[in-house]
Formats: structure tokens, sequence, C-alpha cells
């Protein structure tokens, strides 16, 4: 990485670790074999997959052969979902899910309603906060699965799952309603453990916690009704097909346990680089606010919509000086539309698009905070100048909208 860069955009990406990049050397070359030779090549990398998964079992609590491994959040999210909704269909054909969830998500569901699916969108309050009650309405003697997200990747607002998921189970006894949760975001800073959040599915991907790209993982509860949407050879207990990315495995499980062990030291870290940054921000620049919930958000995300100017304005100008932050999502980058998880939350189309996402991560501290909060007030004034989007006041005048 160029050293002059301050990178504040972990939600959308995190560098390797060298430990995990060490774990995963060997892996393409010497021991390059194919899990499923049973020569003593093929050997060792079936025991390097199994030890992987033992990792991740651990990690979430849960049984080594309830863990798949895919090739990221995405296929997690639509294996999980595809999975759950075709094998429980003769059962029922209701979904239920939230308005702010990931694309991989939501365009999964919309997928599913072609196949003559009823998804049941649930709004979000003014935080982004799914509400139990609205939960509770929308369940019906149809529904078979819901999918609600850990933790939102744009605003940062940490749903209440074990609440969700006990209202749901309590409701629906014993019909098999199937609860997934995408936590891709929740890694390193949230407990994983599967039974504290009482989850039958959970997505996972590498990229986000210092793994390999292109590496996910699936936890799929013993009992859970599932169809696997990958046809082929029998890998993954014939759950999901094609040869294993050994590497991919042994990176993802190695990162996975790292994150896992300095969880409660990168939380302090983090949330306190996070409270500086938004509070130099909200005091520093007037007709600016916090998007997604004051105390129930990631610890490493700031989430500021600043009045009178494109995010992605702002964001250029930071990268001119050696920042990167994001405007939004970076998986939504390229849409043109505001973010809907900013429209879900309340927000004017003009306002989502003057939001900036900052997430902090294990390279950042105060120096770079201070950086920040020191050429901000500054990119900001320059571009309300000059903003054909109202006559507005400078960057220390006006309320906090
Ligand atoms: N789910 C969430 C909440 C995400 O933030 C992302 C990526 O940003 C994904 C799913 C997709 O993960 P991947 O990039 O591994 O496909």
């Amino acid at each position: 990485m160029d050293k002059r860069m301050i990178y504040m955009d972990h939600a959308a990406t995190t560098p390797l670790h060298p430990a995990v990049l060490e774990a995963m050397l060997p892996y393409f070359h010497d021991k390059f074999g194919n899990p499923s030779g049973i020569y003593s090549v093929g050997r060792e990398a079936r025991r390097a997959v199994e030890e992987a998964r033992e990792t991740v079992a651990w990690v979430l609590g849960c049984k080594t052969d309830e863990i798949i491994f895919t090739s990221g959040g995405t296929e997690s999210d639509n294996t999980a979902l595809k999975g759950a909704a075709f094998a429980l269909k003769d059962r029922g054909r209701h979904i239920i899910t939230s308005e702010i969830e990931h694309h991989a998500v939501l365009h999964t569901c919309h997928d599913l309603e072609k196949f003559g699916f009823d998804v049941t969108y649930l709004p979000v309050d003014r935080f982004g906060l799914v509400s139990v009650e609205d939960m509770e309405k929308a369940l019906t003697d149809k529904t078979i699965l819901i999918s609600i997200m850990l933790a939102n990747n744009e605003i940062g607002t940490i749903e209440p799952i074990p609440e969700l998921n006990g209202l749901v189970k309590s409701r629906t006894k014993d019909r098999g309603v199937i609860f997934h949760t995408d936590a891709v975001q929740g890694v390193g800073t949230i407990d994983l453990n599967v039974d504290k959040l009482g989850v039958d599915m959970l997505s996972l991907s590498a990229h986000k916690f210092c793994g390999p790209k292109g590496m996910g993982v699936l936890y799929i509860r013993e009992g859970t009704r599932f169809e696997p949407v990958q046809s082929g050879g029998a890998q993954e207990n014939k759950r999901r097909a094609g040869t294993e990315n050994v590497a991919g495995i042994v990176g993802t499980a190695t990162a996975l346990k790292l994150a896992a062990e300095s969880r409660e030291s990168n939380t302090a870290q983090w949330q306190s680089l996070r409270d500086r940054l938004i509070e130099g921000i909200l005091t520093g620049i007037g007709e600016t606010r916090l998007n997604g919930h004051p105390t129930l958000r990631l610890p490493n995300n700031v989430n500021i919509s600043f009045r009178y100017v494109e995010g992605e304005a702002i964001l250029l100008n930071l990268d001119l000086k050696g920042v990167a932050v994001s405007s939004g999502s970076a998986c939504a980058s390229g849409d043109e539309d505001p973010s809907h998880v900013l429209l879900a939350i309340g927000l004017t189309p003009d306002v989502a698009r003057g939001t900036l996402r900052f997430t902090v991560g294990a390279s950042n501290n105060d120096g770079d905070v201070d950086y920040v909060l020191g050429i901000l007030p500054g990119i900001v004034d320059k571009l309300r100048a000059i903003s054909p989007l109202a006559d507005v006041p400078g960057h220390t005048g006006g309320a906090n909208v």
C-alpha cells in the first residue's frame, strides 16, 4: 500500500494479514494437491481443509459439518436463501427480509420472486433498526425463511438478531422457519456464536477481515432443510460442488481466528477512533448529520451526510490528499441512484448523495483521524462555495441536519 495513503474503507475490503499470506503460500505450490485425491499430496490438502473447518467451527461455536466454504459473501447469501427456499417450497412460499439488506440478499429475493416466492421487505426506523413488532406482523403460516443482516454495511447499525429470532421461533414453534443472517460486516467486532445469535444460517466474507478475496463461509445448522444450488461433485458434504480453494480456505480460517482473538482490543481501539471522527466532523462542520444508530453501531463505522455537496466530490478531494473513504457501499458504486439504505432511513435523495462512509481498521491511528479532521472542513467549504444545490452557509455556520 502507498505509504501516504490513509485507508478508511475497511467495510469495502481489507488488506491481507501477513500471517494469512504466509499460511496460504504453501498451498499454491508444494502442497498443491486436490483434496479429493487419495494419495499423500491430496490427503495433505484434505487435512488442511478440515483443520480450517475446525477453526471456523470453533469461532462460530458450531460443529464442523455445519460449515461450508464458498466463493464469498455473495455466494453464501445466494446459497443460503435459494437453498432454503427451494427446500421448503412445498411448505410455504413466504420470505421476510429488510429493505436495507445488501444487494446479495435483496437481488436474490428478487430472483426468488420470479420463481413464485412472495417476499416481505420490512421497513426500518430512522436509525436503520428492524422492529420486532413489524416482524411479528409480517409472519404468516406460509413463512418459511427470514433473512436479516447482523450489521449494515453502509450505516453500521447492528440489528437485534437474538430478539428477532426469538420472536420468530416462539411464534412459529416447530414449523421449521429458517432464520439466516448476513454477518459479513460483523467479524472482528461482534460475537459470532451461532447459538447466542440463535440463527440457522450465517454468511461471512473473508476479504472483510484481512482474509483473501473470493472466499466465504456459510454456516448451516444441523437439521436445517437445504437444497444445494450448485450442481457437480460431492465436495463440501454434497452441499457445494467444485474443487476446494485450499489456499483460500486456509487463509479464511487463519484470518477468522486472528479476528476473533483480537475482537476486544480491536473494538476498543476502533471505537475510540470512530467517536473522535464523529465528534470532530459534527462539531467542526455545519449542516452535517450522523446516519445509523448512535450506539447500536459497528465500532468502526462513521456515516455522515454533508448538506449541499456530493459525497463523491468530497471523496475525490480526500483521495487527492491521500485519504480513501467511500461515498456509500463500495459494492453499489457505479449506481447512479442514491443508496437504498439511506433512502430507507428517511433521507432525501439530495442528502443521501452528500454522504460519506469512513470505516476505520487495523492500519488507523489517532494521527489519521487528526489529519482527516484537519483537511475535511476546507474541502467541504470549497465545494459548498461552488455548489449549485443551494445558497449555503459556511462550514462553521448552520445547524446539523
Ligand atoms: N453482505 C454484506 C453485508 C456486504 O457488505 C458484502 C460486501 O460488501 C457482501 C455481502 C458481499 O460479499 P462479497 O464481496 O464477499 O461477495
